[in-house]
Order: C-alpha cells, then sequence, then structure tokens
C-alpha cells in the first residue's frame, strides 16, 4: 500500500478556530504535518464568542488541559445553562439546562409522568427536577459525577471565558508542539490553473506561502472558500431574523452566576456572560426592526455594572457556506457559517469541524469522497441547530413588538414544524441522527416557551398515582439535598486558584 502524505497545512486566520485547529491538529499529527499558521495583528479577531456547551470539555480533554490552569488563564467560569427572560411572554424565565432533567421510570421518558403528574393538579416546575437549573439559581458548584446513594447524574457543565485568552492560551500549546506562527496579511490566492486547487498565499510585500491543504479560519472574510473558491452562502434570514450584533464588557457587581443569560428585548436579545473579572454583554438585534441609536441604548440600559469599554457594533449574515470542504480547502469557524450566538454553538462547531478533518484527513490524492462525507456531516451539524435555535423565535406569544409577531407567525422549516407538532400532540421527542441537541434540550425549549403538550404517554398511567407523587417528591429531596452540599460558585473559582471579581 502507498501513501502519499500530505506535508504541508496552512490555517489563514488565528482566531478562535484558527488557534482550535492548530492545537488538535498538532497534538494529533505530531510533527508528521508541517503547520504553520498565519494571521494579522492589525485586522484582529471577532473578540466575542466567550459561552460554550459541554462538549468543549472532550476538546479540552483532548488537548490534555488541566482545567484549574485553564481557568485561570481564561479568567474562566463555569456555565450550568442559559437562563431565557422574557422569551415565551414579557416576564416569563426558564433555563436550559445542561444535563438530564428528572429520571427515567419505566419505558416511558420522565415528561410524561410530569405532564401526567400536572393533570393530576401538581404545581411543580420541570426545571425542579433539573439538579443543574437548581445548582444555578442557588449559585453553587462543585465537581460531581454522579448522587451519591443513587443511580441519578451529577452535574453537567460548560464554560464562560475570555475569547482572547483562550485563543492565547492554545495559541502556547501549538507553538510548543512545533506549529508555526507567521504575522502578516493575505493579499491574495494563488489557484493552480489545472483544477483550480489553492497553490499558495500571496502575502503582503510579496511573499508566496505554498501548502498542499489550506484552512480558512479567516472569520467573516471567508477569504479562501468565499472570495477565491466562490462556494455559495446559503442564507437563513428568513427564519433567524437578527443579523447585528453590539458587544460590551462591563464590570462584574456580584459574584459570577454559574450560567449565562439572554434576555429578549423588542427586536432582539441581550446576553450577559459572567467572568472572573468582567462580564460580558452583547445585544443581539435586527436592523429591519430597531436602529443602531436605540440597540446601543437597549443593551447600555440593560447592563447590571458600568461599561469597561465602548459598546463594538459587528454585523452577521446568518447561514453556511453550501460547502465547507472545496477542493484543498477546508474552512472553519465564521468563515464556515454563523449561526447566531443564542446556544452557544460556534465553538462547538469549530471543534466538530476539526475533529471531523482529523477522521477524514486526506492524502494527496484528495480522494472527492472524503470532502464529500465531511460536507455532510457538517451540513448535519449546521442544519439540525438552525432548526434548534429558530424554535426560540417562533415559539413566542409576545404580542408587543412585531418582531416577535412576525417570528410567531413565520413558516418554519418543515423538519421543524413537524416536531413541534409532534410534541404539541403527544409529548414526544426524537433526536435525529446524531444531532447536537437531545430530547431534553428540546423539551426545556418547547415547556419554557409555552408549548404544552395535549397528551401524554399511556404507559406512564402504569405506576400507581401515589407511587408516582412519591418519586416525584423524592427527587425533588434528594437533589435539593445535593444542591445544599455544594460550595458557592465563587468559592469553587477561588479554591483552584481563581482570583474572582465582584465575589463578596
Ligand atoms: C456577536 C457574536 C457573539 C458570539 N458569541 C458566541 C458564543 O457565546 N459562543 C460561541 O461558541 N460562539 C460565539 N460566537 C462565534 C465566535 O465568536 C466564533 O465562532 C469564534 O470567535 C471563531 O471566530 P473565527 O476564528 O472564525 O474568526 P475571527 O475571530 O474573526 O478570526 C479571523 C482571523 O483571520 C485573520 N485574517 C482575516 N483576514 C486576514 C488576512 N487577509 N490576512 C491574514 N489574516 C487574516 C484575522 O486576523 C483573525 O486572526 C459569537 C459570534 C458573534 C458574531
Amino acid at each position: 500500500m502507498t501513501q502519499d502524505r500530505l506535508r504541508k497545512l496552512l490555517i489563514v486566520g488565528g482566531g478562535t478556530a484558527g488557534w482550535m485547529t492548530a492545537a488538535l491538529l498538532s497534538r494529533m499529527f505530531g510533527r508528521t504535518l508541517a503547520i504553520t499558521l498565519v494571521e494579522s495583528e492589525e485586522i484582529g479577531t471577532i473578540g466575542v464568542g466567550e459561552a460554550t456547551i459541554p462538549p468543549i470539555l472532550t476538546f479540552n480533554d483532548a488537548l490534555k488541559i488541566d482545567e484549574a490552569d485553564f481557568l485561570r488563564a481564561t479568567q474562566g467560569t463555569i456555565k450550568l445553562g442559559i437562563q431565557f427572560n422574557d422569551w415565551g411572554r414579557l416576564g416569563d424565565s426558564y433555563m436550559h439546562a445542561f444535563g438530564g432533567v428528572g429520571h427515567h421510570h419505566g419505558l416511558s421518558p420522565f415528561v410524561h409522568y410530569f405532564l401526567r403528574a400536572r393533570a393530576a393538579g401538581r404545581t411543580d416546575r420541570l426545571w425542579d427536577f433539573s439538579l443543574n437549573e437548581r445548582a444555578a439559581m442557588a449559585g453553587k458548584f462543585g465537581k460531581l459525577a454522579g448522587i451519591e446513594g443513587t443511580p441519578l447524574p451529577g452535574l453537567n457543565y460548560a464554560y464562560h471565558f475570555d475569547a482572547g485568552l483562550y485563543a492565547r492560551y492554545l495559541r502556547a500549546m501549538a507553538e510548543r508542539a512545533g506549529v508555526v506562527r507567521r504575522e502578516g496579511k493575505v493579499a491574495g490566492v494563488r489557484l493552480r490553473g489545472s483544477d483550480g486547487f489553492v497553490e499558495a498565499l500571496e502575502m503582503e510585500g510579496g511573499e508566496a506561502i505554498e501548502a498542499d491543504l489550506f484552512v480558512d479560519c479567516t472569520g467573516m472574510r471567508s477569504l479562501l472558500i468565499g472570495e477565491a473558491l466562490k462556494v455559495g452562502f446559503i442564507d437563513w434570514g428568513q427564519w433567524l431574523p437578527c443579523d447585528r450584533a453590539i458587544a460590551v464588557q462591563s464590570e462584574n457587581v456580584a459574584p459570577p452566576r454559574p450560567y449565562t443569560q439572554s434576555f429578549a428585548h423588542q427586536a432582539g436579545w441581550q446576553w450577559r456572560i459572567p467572568l472572573q473579572h468582567r462580564t460580558g454583554n452583547g445585544h443581539v438585534y435586527s436592523s429591519r426592526y430597531l436602529g443602531e441609536d436605540e440597540a446601543t441604548q437597549v443593551l447600555l440600559d440593560g447592563l447590571e455594572g458600568p461599561a469597561v469599554t465602548d459598546p463594538r457594533v459587528i454585523r452577521f449574515r446568518t447561514g453556511r457556506r453550501a460547502k465547507f470542504w472545496d477542493r484543498n480547502v477546508v474552512a472553519i469557524g465564521l468563515s464556515s457559517g454563523f449561526l447566531e450566538p443564542l446556544e452557544s454553538t460556534s465553538i462547538h462547531l469549530i471543534q466538530q469541524a476539526v475533529v471531523k478533518l482529523a477522521t477524514l484527513f486526506p492524502d494527496a490524492q484528495f480522494d472527492p469522497a472524503y470532502a464529500a462525507e465531511y460536507n455532510r456531516q457538517m451540513v448535519d451539524e449546521f442544519d439540525g441547530i438552525r432548526d434548534f435555535i429558530i424554535l426560540h423565535y417562533h415559539a413566542n406569544q409576545r404580542d408587543d413588538a412585531a418582531m416577535w409577531r412576525d417570528c410567531a407567525a413565520m413558516a418554519v422549516p418543515d423538519s421543524l414544524a413537524r416536531r413541534i407538532e409532534l410534541f404539541r400532540q403527544s409529548g414526544r421527542i426524537f433526536r435525529e441522527q446524531n444531532e447536537l441537541f437531545h430530547e431534553v434540550g428540546w423539551m426545556q425549549v418547547m415547556i419554557g416557551q409555552n408549548i404544552w403538550p395535549h397528551r401524554y404517554d399511556h404507559m406512564a398511567d402504569a405506576l400507581a398515582e401515589g407511587k408516582l407523587m412519591e418519586f416525584l417528591d423524592n427527587l425533588k429531596i434528594i437533589m435539593g439535598g445535593a444542591v445544599s452540599r455544594l460550595p458557592d460558585h465563587a468559592a469553587y473559582l477561588a479554591s483552584i486558584g481563581c482570583n474572582v471579581k465582584g465575589a463578596a
């Protein structure tokens, strides 16, 4: 068997995408692959993207990152879920908490027991049975794999961190593993006449950098996949109305919460991401419904502490490239597409893309089957998340603002319409293929935004009513006990050497 291995990989761009790619590929391929990363300090990075979801732990593990060291270096905090305020109706609040909700009993998912008990007059919140939500609302966190003496799992978590510091952290790792960083601006892309593959990047100043494979991490500029190879962009603006964000950082006025907050406003929503040393805030909004000055004012009015940076406007388009891998270019990060940050999925998509690139890494033949499989898998990743985010916009009952009325009335993709209808009719949800969000995530958003099923699964009736009530009471008591034994989030961070501002 002969294998004509690729020797040179060039990553273009040094944002979160570029350095995540460099760190993971250098770890996986060692020095068998010469990796160079080109970035331009003058152009800079997008500078946002600070909330993650639990699979980030797997990524950091693969890099053998020590968690405490990483949290100290990135001003990181713990994230147990995202709290959504005013999304269903004004005044509503719910959490998309990580981890499970309730516990299986018999063959029916927990939601059916919950719905049956509700029909019988119980008034619990769904989240009374979520350990993550209860710990989050109590401001608690500790490492907990399972609740002792029970089959119940413990806490499932992710991180908030400073994106610039995370990139710096990964850069140091990648450089130690042999990645060569080149400072400079790419001025042009040279394509091979015979097949249109990228041959070299032409730098400002005239130098050309050649490679076998190019990873486009140039952010929204999309220099290689978009500009040079002219791969089209599929726009999802008809379902996801927001196209601007204004970002600002503020002082911490209290210990950081172990969860992200999202506040729906008139024409978009605001994020609040607590770090050790400051809070990240942003107003994501639709320019169709709101002007920039007004949007900035809404953001500033919603800060908890004084702003420490000037508000910065970021324009974006929601959608994805028609292909993520074309010829010898693979687009990773914002160059490949963007789903707005509502469920903190972009960094996860970078992670997925790098892992898939490693597992489908080409040789010099560039067999089109590799790219086809990669594209198929990445399309599934993007499209599954798309529907989940659209659900948040569509399932609203707010009649106080035009954007929300329009979102409630819009026709959603069939795949989503089908799912909502099935849940409404039966309380049933099925995770499709390997999609990111599990049934428990879909359920929390649907119930959180007032899509209440008309029926529950008949199997839930097999349990005698007294037993059902006892089962639910016990779950609440066990979870309450587990939460009470956890340390405060800020105390936990301090115990691993973090310097938390705003803590008493
Ligand atoms: C408003 C907003 C909020 C977000 N919040 C979240 C969140 O909470 N969670 C999450 O997971 N994701 C979030 N994201 C997405 C996240 O920010 C990105 O996925 C992540 O930062 C990766 O960006 P990137 O590396 O692809 O691009 P960038 O950070 O823009 O980096 C691009 C790189 O390319 C380089 N470059 C560009 N052109 C050239 C050139 N000609 N020559 C040389 N170098 C060049 C730049 O210098 C830079 O190094 C958010 C995005 C936005 C817009």
